[in-house]
């Protein structure tokens, strides 16, 4: 393996690190380690980089598989992607974000918008308002964490509030789960979200390429396409990662992929490890992408509150990016989280499309299905982790018992909502603790 000039060889020898998965955390955390002059080989099991936000070519910019924006607080991603060189294309427009009940459009992004909600009485828009303006400026969750969002939506927002806006949103992302998320979720929702959303213009796939660009220059190695077969501790003290292109030993391990698929290729974590920390559930991720030869409403974000509904979001990402990035295509997002065992992952594109494009008609009376040129269709594993009363205590460490391996995945984001800020963050924490000298 090829040498290059480490601060911590001050320190006597160089570290080898295995890191599996090629998401936003395994990336950065390949990244951070190359810069600290450790010697870092990263195993991811696609093809390409940038796991659940990962993009595909789409005209002249990559478009994500499932649809992504940033927000202000997000500053973690925002650093890395200035560090990287990707500043000048991250834009912040501000486009619709609105609701569908009972047949009506309701933009829901401004304190007018909440006033002007008509799917309930004035009264309870008012309560709405002073609700959210609670949410925004209470800095400790840590009060909220024993009650369920469900419960202080309705005690705090009201009934009607709850079942036109909060109870659909709440059940479309975590279903039968709905009522037992906890608060403290509910509150960093709103409280770290902002009306502008940022986007890498041209897809934040640059991101992910221009990580392993830059991990490569440091000495370090990507490997895409190699899935993890096992883990284990040899006798010398070593962790060797086994894939299906042989195996490699190293000082120290950081698996990013989600702890059941951790626990799963580790023999050594099965048993009390195991059994305590792989109950978190997730969900997967269904979404269904079309292109349209026009466009289809003037909103980017529609939360479908509305029941019987086979999608529970339709972003039209054209309303928020120019559709001249994407070859002139006007692109919607048909978005699901649903139980991993759902039966909608397994129907044909075909019988996705025959359930799905009816319903289009009813947001946009004069849709066509002849305005489809094109659909794809991505499928994820552990895209939500269902964070309920208790998570907090359900955390797994870093640290496991299999000593230098640790764990470090997007179900550790908490109270926020997973995303690749978060991700980005945890890696720069453990980095940092992990090598003192970073
Ligand atoms: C529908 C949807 C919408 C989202 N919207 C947003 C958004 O708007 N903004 C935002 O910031 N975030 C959003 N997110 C969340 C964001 O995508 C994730 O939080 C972030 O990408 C997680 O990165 P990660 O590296 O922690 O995990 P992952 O991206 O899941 O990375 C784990 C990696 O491990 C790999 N892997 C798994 N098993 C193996 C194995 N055996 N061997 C080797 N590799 C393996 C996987 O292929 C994957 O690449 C969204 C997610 C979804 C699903």
């Amino acid at each position: 393996m090829r040498r290059f000039f480490a601060k911590n060889e001050t320190r006597g020898r160089l570290t080898s690190n295995g890191v599996l998965g090629g998401g936003a955390l395994g990336l950065t955390a390949a990244l951070r380690l190359a810069q600290c002059g450790e010697e870092v080989v990263l195993f991811e099991r696609e093809a390409t980089p940038g796991g659940l936000a990962a993009g595909f070519q789409c005209g002249p910019s990559y478009l994500e598989k499932f649809y992504h924006h940033l927000f202000r607080s997000d500053t973690e991603a925002t650093a890395l992607i200035n560090e990287l060189g990707l500043g000048d294309k991250l834009e912040w427009p501000r486009p619709v974000t609105a609701s569908l009940i009972g047949g009506r459009i309701y933009p829901l992004d401004s304190p007018l918008s909440v006033l002007r909600f008509s799917a309930v009485p004035f009264i309870d828009r008012l309560r709405l308002g002073a609700a959210i303006a609670y949410l925004k400026a209470e800095p400790n969750y840590h009060r909220l964490e024993k009650t369920t969002a469900d419960a202080w939506i309705r005690k705090y927002m009201g009934r009607k509030v709850h079942e036109a806006q909060w109870k659909p949103l709440l059940e479309s992302k975590f279903g039968d789960r709905y009522q037992d998320i906890v608060m403290s979720w509910f509150w960093a929702r709103v409280h770290f979200r902002s009306p502008s959303l940022g986007y890498v213009r041209g897809g934040f796939q640059q991101l992910y390429n221009r990580l392993v660009d830059e991990i490569q220059r440091l000495g370090g190695q990507t490997r895409f396409g190699t899935s993890v077969v096992s883990v284990e501790r040899t006798e010398s003290g070593k962790l060797r990662v086994s894939t299906g292109d042989g195996s490699h030993e190293f000082d120290r391990v950081i698996s990013t992929l989600p702890t059941r698929l951790t626990v799963q290729l580790t023999p050594a974590l099965q048993g009390e490890y195991g059994d305590r920390y792989s109950k978190i559930d997730s969900y997967g991720a269904h979404c269904v992408i079309l292109a349209l030869d026009r466009r289809l409403t003037d909103i980017y974000w529609l939360n479908v509150n509305d029941r019987g509904y086979p999608f529970l979001a339709l972003v039209e990402h054209t309303n928020y990016m120019p559709p001249e990035d994407y070859g002139g295509r006007r692109l919607v997002y048909l978005g699901n989280y649903l139980p991993m065992d759902h039966p909608l992952f397994k129907k044909s594109d075909d019988e996705v499309l025959a359930e799905f494009l009816p319903f289009l008609k009813r947001i946009n009376p004069a849709f066509d299905p002849s305005w489809v040129t094109e659909h794809w269709i991505f499928k994820a594993p552990f895209a939500q982790p269902i964070v309920t009363v208790g998570y907090a205590d359900r955390l797994p460490p870093h640290e496991t018992p299999v000593p230098n391996f640790y764990v470090a995945n997007m179900s550790q984001v908490y109270p926020q909502d997973r995303g690749q800020n978060y991700s980005i963050g945890m890696a720069n924490r453990l980095v940092n603790r992990l090598v003192p000298s970073a």
